[in-house]
């Protein structure tokens, strides 16, 4: 990762005293700074106002105890987090995450990174996150139903259309966010529809929501191709996860001609270089909830099951990890390089990390960071939020047709940028740079607040 501007140094090491142990944190932020050195150098008036130290330390932070009844009617407690880190565009929006690996740290950073990919998608929108600890593995669907009540009864107070709008992120989906919508519907009296997105269909959800993240992924490494005349058709792609983010990624490469010949989950991969099967990884995940090896089992003749390993050894033409932070290393950047890798687009948040980065830029390799790659999934929650407001539902086609064009748009924007800024083809600065300008630009209208 390039040096940061002097003036930015004194500012990181605040950060890193104000938050001490806080890891995926300092190297979102890092991250980011690194980028912005030539802005200020530009546009001074930027730094003016402590805008950045500002933009460094969330608006609020809500922590809160969650306390649920198991099934065999034990007290268990939780604890759940809500950081609201920008509203100078637009309401907070970000997901919410239910994993036991969950702390003050990794919602940090991931309301950190929300911000900038909410400023460039265009739309009005501010940028949080949230979660508990919670585990929901192995959970009924009674205990999950207690635990998202819980968590809403403390949450709803701090929510509303104009204030915060959460949808899902790991662990939760529209099962999740039905019954923390019931649960704020009850509390409230009001069907606020707009105050949280990933809804279902039949109450208030959008048309391409459950898709959007996904597919606006592979829209975005679609452009990315394009630029040196390259497309899907044909590619061996190695996608990492086996959730909401992977299996419509896996959806849309396969509509494109792409070949998807390994996924994960976090027990293990499995490969089949005839290309998944998604109706049975569908089948398996989204209805049965079990795991991958079940994949493996059920497709013995065809399919590899490799536990604990690592999927980057699979070579591949195209990789998207979706998964999590830090799931791909400098090793497996090396390796996926020596395989001929061409592109690498990041349906995860942060799922590379910075020395993976790093090797794959001076490979001269496609990387789409996940800020503007995965940022399809936020866009279609605020085209959700429009609709609410309208009262209007738009089809299928209508709905992915915007989509398209706003992952064309925030391609466009992270590469126009980074051409004007001297380093074309280089994604990651382009998105750092176009987010924070928006930001920034909102946050000195608005004053010092
Ligand atoms: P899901 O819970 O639907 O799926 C997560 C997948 O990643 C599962 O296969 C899970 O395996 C695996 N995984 C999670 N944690 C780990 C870990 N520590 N090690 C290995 N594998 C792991 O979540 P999503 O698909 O919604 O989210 C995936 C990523 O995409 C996250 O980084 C999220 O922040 C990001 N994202 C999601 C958006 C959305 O709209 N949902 C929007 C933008 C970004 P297992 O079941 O074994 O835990």
């Amino acid at each position: 990762m390039s040096p940061l501007d002097e003036k930015l140094e004194p500012i990181y090491a605040e950060v890193l005293r104000r938050n001490a142990g806080e890891l995926e944190f300092h190297q979102a932020v890092r991250e980011v700074l690194s980028s912005i050195g030539l802005v200020i150098a530009k546009h001074p008036d930027y730094a003016d106002q402590a805008l950045i130290e500002r933009l460094c330390e969330p608006e609020r932070q809500i922590i809160f105890r969650v306390p649920w009844i198991d099934d065999k009617g034990q007290v268990q407690i939780n604890r759940g987090f809500r950081v609201c880190f920008n509203s100078a565009l637009g309401p907070y929006k970000g997901g919410l995450r239910f994993h036991p690996s969950v702390n003050l740290g990794i919602i940090k950073f991931l309301g950190f990174e929300q911000t900038f990919k909410n400023a460039l998608t265009g739309m009005p929108i501010g940028g949080a996150k949230g979660g508990s600890d919670f585990d929901p593995k192995g959970r009924s669907e009674m205990e999950i139903m207690r635990f998202c009540q819980s968590f809403m009864t403390e949450l709803y107070r701090h929510l509303g259309e104009y204030t915060d709008v959460p949808a899902g992120d790991i662990g939760v989906g529209q099962r999740e966010i039905g019954y923390m919508f019931g649960q704020y519907k009850r509390i409230t009296n009001r069907y606020e529809s707009g105050v949280l997105t990933g809804k279902g269909l039949t109450w208030g959800g959008s048309q391409v929501r459950k898709e959007a993240t996904g597919y606006g992924a592979v829209f975005f490494v679609e452009q990315m191709l394009k630029t040196r005349g390259l497309d899907f058709e044909g590619k061996k792609v190695v996608v990492s996860g086996s959730g909401n983010v992977a299996i419509y990624t896996i959806e849309k490469i396969q509509e494109l001609g792409g070949r998807v010949i390994a996924c994960s989950d976090s027990d293990g991969y499995v490969v089949e270089e005839s290309g998944i099967d998604l109706d049975l990884l569908k089948e398996i995940k989204e209805v049965r909830r079990e795991r991958i090896s079940t994949y493996a089992k059920l497709r013995k003749d065809t399919a590899d099951y490799v536990p604990k390993g690592r999927i980057w050894d699979v070579p591949c033409d195209i990789a998207m990890p979706c998964a999590t932070q830090n799931e791909l290393n400098g090793g497996d950047a090396r390796k996926l390089v020596q395989n001929g890798v061409i592109a690498v687009g990041e349906g995860a948040n942060m799922p590379c990390t910075p020395d993976a980065v790093q090797i794959f830029q001076e490979a001269n390799v496609l990387f789409g960071p996940g800020k503007a790659t995965n940022a399809g999934g936020v866009a279609t929650s605020a085209l959700e939020m429009q609709q609410n407001a309208s009262r209007d539902s738009w089809t299928f086609e209508e709905t992915e047709q915007r989509l398209a064009t706003i992952m064309r748009q925030i391609h466009d924007r992270c590469a126009e940028t980074a051409e004007e800024y001297g380093m074309p083809g280089n994604y990651v600065a382009g998105a750092n740079i176009a987010g924070f300008i928006r930001v920034a630009e909102a946050m000195r209208a608005l004053g010092v607040i």
